[in-house]
């Protein structure tokens, strides 16, 4: 045996016979309200600590968004750095959210130096409320030079701060909002809240019109983030894993979800311990956390929080991803959150749920039992089906990235086409609406069991549809075409936005009517008509992996765009910096950046893959192969030496050998290629990428992947597909 036979062999048996350490499963256990938030300064740990006129003027900050002043920051700094430290921290951070899609720490110590020339420990208000990274590294998309790299958090109190625990101490995290000293926006926090600001605007104004006195209005989400587990072991030896996120060769195994025997399966022993720690981490963190279970491919899994107040399901959702991976190692497990980590078998993806929330706790988008008479919620599901339908373009633009691509219209993932469930009943309701008046609901039945120990179910007739990128699903829309290692943030910033200028523009149009001395009955019937008549294209309820369904949206002149890079060339349309720019969103200036980084990051992720693909196909691959036609070719003498024909051995030796020529020279051309970058300019460099890199890369895989189906299992030094997904 080769000295790699046993390398391969040994990371198996090392992942088959892991025997996990952390088991407290009979211990007592905390009970979810001793731990639920106890890492989190919340609202209850404020009001302990500050006195009641500075707790009151935090939540007027917290609640209405007033300025905090000074003297404030100072006594809340305090209590802040009390609790921390009470709680182990001996560090704190600005955390914030660079354009990079993650997240960033700086940590500093509590320590001050005192004038004895000893230290003591101090947190002033200034420091809770402003830092200064050294921040020139941090994507800026051009808005900042590195001469003038200055760039500064902001505290975000409306975000509790929360304390990061790590096995020898603990790190206070502050929430904060990363920005140039010209004010412009350098990460995803600004965009996003200013985008909530924008849409709690327009809603108040339109809810006006129904008389309903909010004083808020904030969109909600609950992100679904699905993600992959396998054993460490193997992708310590997958080098594709470790820095792209995904594996760039593997032939498929015999057996991959054909059975659909994981979806909804009993969850493996390890694989419980971990998700158990995982949650009760975030329960801590006071995410709340609620469902889990297996997904459709093998090794895959889900976890689903209740959903939050935009901004802090953000956070939260960064803390989910970063949670998951961190507590994988202690399970000796790595988990992969990549949209395609395994060709064949099922991607992940984040559904985004989202709806929008009066502070007085009215969804606006619940439809209630008679949905053609609720004129409020038909209104702003309305204004949603205009806002899909007239930026389908800025949806497609805010999904648009490599790994996606490989997910997208993938048939088991939403079509890369943009449109939008709606359920049979509504969408009879709004069909309803363009004839003339919605005049009934579809009885909801109530859904028999088939058992009298069974109750009957009231039937939700916004029936399920998994192949719809936006569906309607009760009381939400579900945005389905995000990917699972994204940050919601942007998808958000867009959702957000369009629904702004949405619900502004219906209820203009309302308000002009009504002027006319239309009641508001005649003019809601009459702007609801003209924009589902304008609009209804965009609803589609069949099945959104057939290619009928791309015929026909083509003949509906929807958006299609099948790669990222020709989703990106909407960035330059008039209409779009224009729109985030009018409700204060986003900036010129800050748009544009956002092009050149979403640019750059597919530029460099290709970049990256193809030297990782060249660099694996000529350490691992290649060697395996031409120690096989070594091995053929000394069998071939030796069998002719006894004099025995051999045509099997010499067939053998003949296609390896074929291969490894085939191989060589698709390797020396995905070299070539990825080493002419493709020019000056961002745009010709990724599109060098996506039209000459993707393709060498996929042709060196062919040959790799009939290679790894030829030589000799023991000779092969990558995990395969079949113990990555299987060895749990
Ligand atoms: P499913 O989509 O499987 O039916 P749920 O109905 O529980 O599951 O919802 C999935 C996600 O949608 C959860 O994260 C849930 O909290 C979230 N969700 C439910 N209602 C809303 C809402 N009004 N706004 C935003 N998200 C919501
Ligand atoms: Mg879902």
């Amino acid at each position: 045996m080769s000295k790699t036979t046993s390398r391969r062999y040994d990371v198996v048996s090392a992942a088959r016979n892991y025997t996990n350490g952390h088991t407290n499963g009979s211990a007592k256990k905390p009970t979810m309200d001793e731990i639920f938030g106890s890492h989190t300064f919340s609202m209850d740990e404020m009001r302990k600590r500050l006195p009641k006129e500075v707790f009151q003027s935090l939540v007027a900050t917290i609640q209405q968004g007033k300025p905090i002043d000074a003297g404030v920051a100072d006594i809340v700094a305090l209590a802040m750095k009390e609790w921390a430290v009470e709680n182990g921290a001996t560090h704190f951070t600005h955390w914030f959210q660079p354009l990079t899609g993650s997240t960033a720490e700086k940590h500093d110590s509590f320590i001050t130096p005192n004038s004895g020339g000893g230290a003591m420990s101090r947190f002033s208000g200034k420091e809770l409320i402003q830092g200064e990274p050294d921040a020139s590294s941090f994507p800026s998309g051009g808005i900042r030079a590195t001469f003038e790299a200055r760039g500064y958090t902001a505290w975000d109190p409306s975000s509790p701060a929360f304390i990061m625990k790590n096995p020898m101490g603990a790190t206070l995290c502050i929430p904060t909002a990363f920005a140039s000293w010209t004010g412009e926006a350098l990460d995803h926090k600004i965009p996003l809240l200013r985008s909530m600001e924008a849409v709690n605007k327009q809603a108040l104004r339109a809810l006006k019109l129904f008389d309903v006195h909010a004083t808020q209005v904030y969109s909600t989400v609950g992100a679904e983030q699905e993600y992959f587990l396998i054993d460490e072991e193997f992708a310590y030896n997958r080098p594709d894993l470790l820095t792209t996120g995904r594996t760039l060769f593997g032939a498929q195994p015999a057996r991959g979800q054909e059975l659909e025997d994981h979806y909804f399966g009993s969850i493996p022993d390890r694989v419980l311990a971990y998700m158990t720690d995982v949650e009760e981490q975030l329960y801590k963190l006071g995410v709340p956390v609620k469902t889990r279970h297996n997904e459709v491919a093998p090794a895959q899994y889900e976890i689903a929080p209740i959903f939050e107040n935009t901004n802090i399901a953000a956070d939260h959702q960064q803390l989910t991803m970063q949670v998951l991976q961190t507590t994988a190692r202690k399970y000796g497990l790595y988990c992969i959150l990549h949209e395609k980590p395994f060709a064949g078998v099922n991607g992940s993806g984040k559904h985004t749920n989202w709806s929008l929330s009066t502070n007085t706790g009215i969804n606006l988008l619940e439809p209630g039992d008679t949905p053609h008479d609720n004129m409020q919620f038909l209104f702003f599901c309305a204004a949603v089906i205009k806002a899909v339908d007239k930026h389908q373009d800025l949806l497609r633009l805010s999904i648009a990235t490599p790994a996606n691509d490989h997910r997208l219209g993938a048939n088991e993932a939403p079509p890369a086409i943009i449109s939008i469930f709606m359920g049979e009943q509504l969408e009879k309701i709004f069909m309803q609406l363009v004839k003339g008046k919605a005049k009934k609901s579809e009885f909801k039945g109530l859904l028999g069991l088939g058992s009298p120990v069974l109750p009957p179910l009231p039937l939700h007739t916004g029936d399920r549809n998994r192949t719809s990128p936006f569906a309607f699903t009760g009381n939400k829309f579900e945005f389905r075409a995000v990917g699972s290692s994204q940050s919601i943030s942007f998808p958000l910033v867009v959702l957000n936005t369009i629904a702004a200028e949405s619900i502004d523009e219906l209820t203009t149009d309302v308000e002009k009517l009504m002027k006319q001395k239309k009641s508001l009955e005649e003019a809601l019937q009459e702007v609801l008509k003209d924009v589902v008549s304008k609009h209804k294209r965009i609803i589609f309820g069949g099945d959104g992996y057939s290619d009928d369904w791309k015929t026909e949206a083509k003949k509906r002149g929807l958006y299609i765009k099948n790669t990222a890079l020709e989703a990106l060339e909407a960035f330059h349309t008039k209409k779009n910096p224009a729109l985030f720019a009018k409700y204060a969103v986003l900036n010129e200036r800050e748009w544009f950046a956002r092009e050149e980084i979403m640019f750059d990051i597919y530029f460099k992720t290709i970049n990256i893959e193809g030297e990782a693909t060249a660099s694996i196909a000529q350490r691992m691959v290649l060697p395996a192969a031409i120690r096989y036609v070594k091995d053929l070719a000394s069998t071939v003498e030796s069998v002719k030496a006894v004099g025995v024909k051999s045509s099997g051995i010499m067939k053998t030796l003949k296609e390896a050998s074929e291969l490894v020529d085939s191989l060589t020279v698709a390797l020396d051309k995905l070299v070539a290629i990825n080493a002419d970058l493709g020019g000056d300019t961002l745009h010709s460099k990724a599109k060098h990428m996506r039209d000459k890199v993707i393709p060498a890369m996929n042709n060196v895989r062919v040959y790799a992947d009939k290679l790894e189906k030829l030589v000799p299992d023991d000779f092969w030094s990558l995990p395969t597909y079949q113990e990555m997904l299987f060895v749990k």
